[in-house]
């Protein structure tokens, strides 16, 4: 990996210990805030940074990690290492609800008392909320796969690889505490912002410490992954569309430390935000040129041709987050005016109609 432009490493330990696949250490660090590695289970971003941050009432835990014994001693250590104990928590925030950041919450709040604070949007999104009222998940992910193009075998065979993933293990909490764009978690002595950068998920904060001139950075940016941007069938506005416009509010942070959830520390937000646009530029150009190699493809046909880390036949239960990125690329080069399409839904698969190259909106 050379050096990019603009993207100075300051995580230096951090890094270092991911070259080597261990665990960081943890890490005091400007403003006083405390980098908490806390580790995922079978799963190769290893771990998620929980940040601790201190404030008059006691601490703020930014995304507690995965629920297991494991990942609660680890965080129990940082605490130790920041002088404190659970009891000492005051609130909890949740940068997004998946299971790597928001899993421990619960437990958490039980043995603390503190509140929890995410955005409304993310809210919304919670497994049982989301899921509330409706038929077998599993089974909805199958129907989703055939009417994207998967056949009647693909589309059972990556459904069952699901069942068989790691879950988290109890049910996700709910917040006590809603934060809008531009809220500040309520604490005295310290400012910490809420930054709304909805793509990665719908409610998705960054925070901001603005006297620390650091941004909590969640999984919006990360100094070498490409964070997923999948389709959410329902959603309003295309998610790619989105993270592309969160991605602007980020590269306007150039002067702050940017602490990820995951990997390491670095400072170029302006840069890294530019990079990860110019990615998804060019998986959309990408996308385009299959499309009009192929005449009328199905979204399945279409991230079969694509390019992936591995060839597709290798990438097993991978193709299902595979389909949905190639479905939120379709979605946002749609609405871009780049193409038309029959979108994914219950009455047929999917399918490119026709591209619509010069057209753009
Ligand atoms: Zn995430
Ligand atoms: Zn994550």
């Amino acid at each position: 990996m050379s050096a990019d432009p603009g993207i100075e490493i300051l995580g230096t330990g951090q890094r270092e210990a991911w070259r080597l696949n261990r665990l960081p250490p943890v890490e005091r660090l400007a403003g006083g805030l405390w980098s908490v590695p806390v580790p995922i289970p079978d799963n190769p971003l290893r771990y998620t940074l929980s940040y601790l941050v201190p404030a008059d009432e006691g601490l703020v835990v930014v995304d507690p990690g995965w629920d297991t014994e494991e990942g609660w001693a680890a965080l129990a250590e940082g605490l130790a290492a920041a002088g404190a104990s659970t009891g000492d928590v005051a609130g909890i925030v949740a940068t997004h609800v998946h299971p790597d950041h928001h899993g421990l919450s619960a437990r958490l709040r039980a043995e603390s008392g503190a509140w929890i604070a995410m955005h409304p949007a993310e809210r919304d999104t919670l497994p049982h909320r989301a899921e509330r009222g409706h038929g077998d998940p599993l089974a909805e992910v199958a129907g989703w796969l055939r009417s994207c193009g998967a056949s009647e075998e693909e589309a059972a065979e990556l459904g069952g690889a699901l069942q068989r993933a790691p879950r988290p293990s109890a049910e996700m909490a709910e917040p006590d505490v809603l934060l809008e764009d531009g809220d500040l978690v309520p604490v005295h002595g310290r400012r910490l912002r809420a930054v709304w950068t909805p793509g990665h998920t719908p409610g998705h904060l960054c925070l901001q410490e603005p006297d620390a001139q650091v941004l909590l950075t969640g999984d919006h940016v990360l100094p070498r992954i490409t964070p997923a941007i999948g389709a959410r069938p329902g959603a309003g506005e295309p998610p790619l569309a989105q993270f592309l416009d969160s991605l602007d509010r980020t590269a306007g942070f150039d002067d702050h430390d940017a602490f990820p959830a995951h990997e390491y520390r670095f400072r170029g937000l302006t840069a890294r935000s530019k990079q990860l646009r110019e990615h998804h530029d060019r998986r959309c150009m990408e996308i385009l040129a299959v499309i009009s190699e192929f005449g009328q493809p199905t979204p399945w046909d279409v991230a079969t041709h694509l390019t992936w880390s591995r060839p597709w036949p290798e990438i097993g239960w991978m193709r299902l987050s595979a389909v949905s990125e190639t479905v939120a690329h379709l979605e946002y080069l749609a609405g871009q005016g780049f193409l038309t399409w029959h979108k994914p839904e219950p009455a047929g698969p999917a399918r490119v109609l026709r591209t619509d190259h010069g057209s753009k909106k």
